[in-house]
């Protein structure tokens, strides 16, 4: 976070106007709904201040009754209606206040899902996410506290004008002349006076905001204090870790962890030496400055009333504007505090809502082909990670025939999944062009291109939804072909004992009925999912090291048959899984080191496909090509 004593008010202001820019567009009825109860808030207890004088005023004056009891009756009017407009303003403003409750969460998960990959892979974005959400946390700072200076503001700026208008007779009523007290009529007695109440105004509020500060000071520690909350704290419900906490008895180890990073709570943290220190003088001198000089003003109004100035009912008006209108500077002048100290931590959020899409997005349709006559080529394509100075492919030359199966084999590392994720166009190259139908594919519209593959990634993930959306991908969707593609993946057995079929919610995230899956029975789903798609090509990831070469090359045989007319394309380290294939690449440290068919690679004596091939023989059940 940026140190909030280098921020001008101008930059704060600009930074505060812009989240409230962004909300305004998601949620109006938030910022008017606020507006109206403020602006009733700051204003209503004048009206109650002003009729409760002449109230006082009669019954200590003339005592009338007719004119006592209209302003009974007025009173108990206005305060009724007071009480009910108020009470409807607060509630709407509540219930427009709850709408509006996630949507900072809204806010950044749009950003996330409409990043480029590459960032989303990038540590940077990830630090600055949590770092926004730690900000969150750990005082509520960020966009979501712009949203409460809008209606402090309001509050203040109208307790402002409001006490101001009560107050301004104060100093134009004269005690009459012959009286002691006369001297107060004196000018320099109103300036004195003026002169105090805005010390009174300033002095509070700047002490106040000067204790403020020290929440900046803390950001660090308090957001290290708050992960560390985080993570240990909600350790004990994570399912995963149950068991290697209790087999290596690491819960006494765990406390002691936990309790010697509490930055939050600790007597030896900063946190509580700042609040037990400074922070917390600084807040009380604050709260004594007000009190006492206060008291002071209040002296000047009962004086004047005691040298017949006006009557007693005009000293409970001057009292109750004057502290309300001291209530409505301090309001101010602590927001505008605030708005300081949060647009530091504002930066945070805007940093991650710029980043670009630089991906380039081309404007070409991939036709939708009913021959499926797609034609990919890598011409020379090499690649280095965002932020990695290795080459994770290099050179890379490969032409697919369609309707072809292509395997990509090698050892890990090699570079196999970083060449699906370049043909899906997660990254672009680094060097070198990727064409479809021999158009660079940058020109293609990105929606479009990435519509032409199915992939079943190594690392795939399903949600905590039901089992047809998971296939489908969408809340409604053609029943009988999540069906179709489920059996065809060999799930069909399973489902027959899931208790909704399709319906039936997977994980118990969600719900407490929901099921769980294996991962082979996850990948199946995974599979079926890709088939929905009804991509031209699709791809399958080396499954999880969890299955046996046997299960693995089962599964390849099988998506063999169900892969139909589509371009198939298989990666594996294992090579006996893909040996059907009508072409092999081998790839080895991020380049295509032989190209060709299982029968002529394995023949090649002096080739990487026959060491590894014997290297892995005695896994397989055949020995031999
Ligand atoms: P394979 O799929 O053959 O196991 P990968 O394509 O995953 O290999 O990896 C190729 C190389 O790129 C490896 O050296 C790997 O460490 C590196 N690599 C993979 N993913 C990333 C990443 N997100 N950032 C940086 N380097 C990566």
């Amino acid at each position: 976070m940026e140190n909030e004593n280098k921020l001008t008010y101008r930059e704060a202001w600009q930074r505060t106007l812009r989240a409230w820019k962004i909300y305004w567009k998601l949620c109006p009825g938030r910022f008017v709904s606020d507006l109206l109860r403020c602006l009733f808030q700051a204003v209503s207890p004048y009206a109650t201040i002003w009729i409760s004088a002449q109230l006082i005023n009669e019954l200590a004056g003339n005592r009338d009754p007719q004119q006592l009891m209209k302003w009974v009756l007025i009173q108990l009017v206005a305060g009724a209606a007071l009480s009910l407009v108020g009470g409807l303003l607060t509630r709407w403003y509540h219930f427009e206040r709850s709408n509006a409750a996630r949507l900072d969460d809204r806010i950044y998960m749009e950003k996330m899902l409409r990043m480029d990959y590459a960032d989303i892979d990038r540590q940077h974005v990830h630090d600055l996410y949590s770092q926004i959400l730690q900000n969150e946390n750990w005082g509520g700072f960020g966009l979501w506290m712009s949203l409460d200076h809008f209606g402090n503001l309001i509050y203040g700026v109208a307790a402002v004008l409001g006490g101001v208008g009560l107050t301004v007779s104060l100093f134009l009523n004269r005690v009459p002349g012959g009286s002691a007290l006369a001297v107060l009529n004196h000018p320099l007695f109103a300036v004195g006076i003026v002169a105090l109440m805005l010390l009174i105004a300033f002095a509070g509020p700047a002490c106040t905001n000067q204790s403020q500060k020290y929440w900046s000071v803390i950001a660090e520690d308090s957001r290290m204090g708050n992960r560390y909350f985080s993570f240990f704290g909600f350790m004990a419900h994570q399912r995963k870790r149950a068991v290697d906490l209790r087999m290596y008895r690491q819960q006494e180890n765990i406390c002691d962890v936990y309790m010697a990073r509490d930055d939050l709570t600790s007597p030896d943290s900063l946190r509580v030496r700042l609040c037990r220190g400074p922070q917390g003088l600084w807040l009380a001198a604050g709260q004594c400055v007000s009190v006492v000089l206060t008291g002071v003003v209040y002296l000047f109004v009962c004086l004047k009333a005691w040298g017949g100035a006006f009557g007693v009912g005009s000293v409970t008006q001057y009292v109750g504007a004057i502290t309300n209108l001291f209530l409505g500077i301090s309001r101010l002048l602590e927001t505008m505090g605030n708005i300081r100290t949060n647009a530091g931590f504002l930066e945070t959020s805007y940093e991650f809502l710029d980043v670009p899409n630089n991906m380039y997005q081309g404007s070409l349709t991939t036709e939708k082909r009913s021959d499926r006559q797609y034609e990919v080529e890598f011409r020379d394509v090499s690649f280095k990670y965002p932020g990695s100075d290795t080459w994770a492919l290099r050179h890379v030359n490969m032409k697919f025939r369609v309707g072809s199966r292509l395997a990509v084999v090698g050892m890990n590392g090699s570079g196999k999944t970083t060449f699906i994720k370049l043909l899906c166009r997660l990254y672009d190259p680094t060097e070198g062009q990727i064409l479809l139908n021999g158009i660079d594919i940058r020109k293609y519209r990105y929606d479009d291109y990435i519509g032409i593959f199915s992939v079943v990634f190594q690392d795939f993930q399903l949600f905590a939804m039901p089992l047809g959306e998971n296939v489908a991908g969408a809340a409604s969707y053609d029943r009988e072909r999540a069906l179709d593609c489920l059996n065809k993946a060999g799930f069909a057995e399973r489902m027959a004992s899931m208790p909704h079929g399709l319906d039936t919610m997977l994980y118990k995230d969600l719900d407490e009925e929901g099921v769980e899956v294996s991962g082979g029975e996850a990948q199946k789903i995974a599979i079926a999912r890709a088939l929905y798609k009804d991509a031209p090509f699709i791809i399958l990831d080396e499954p999880t090291a969890a299955l046996d070469p046997i299960a693995e090359a089962e599964i390849y045989s099988k998506f063999n048959d169900i892969a139909g007319d589509k371009t198939a394309i298989y990666i594996s380290h294992r090579l006996s899984s893909c040996k059907f294939c009508d072409e092999i690449a081998v790839f080895h440290e991020g380049s295509v080191i032989q190209q060709g068919t299982h029968t002529d690679l394995v023949a090649d004596e002096n080739g990487k496909y026959h060491e590894l091939w014997y290297a892995q023989a005695q896994y397989y059940t055949e020995k031999t090509a």
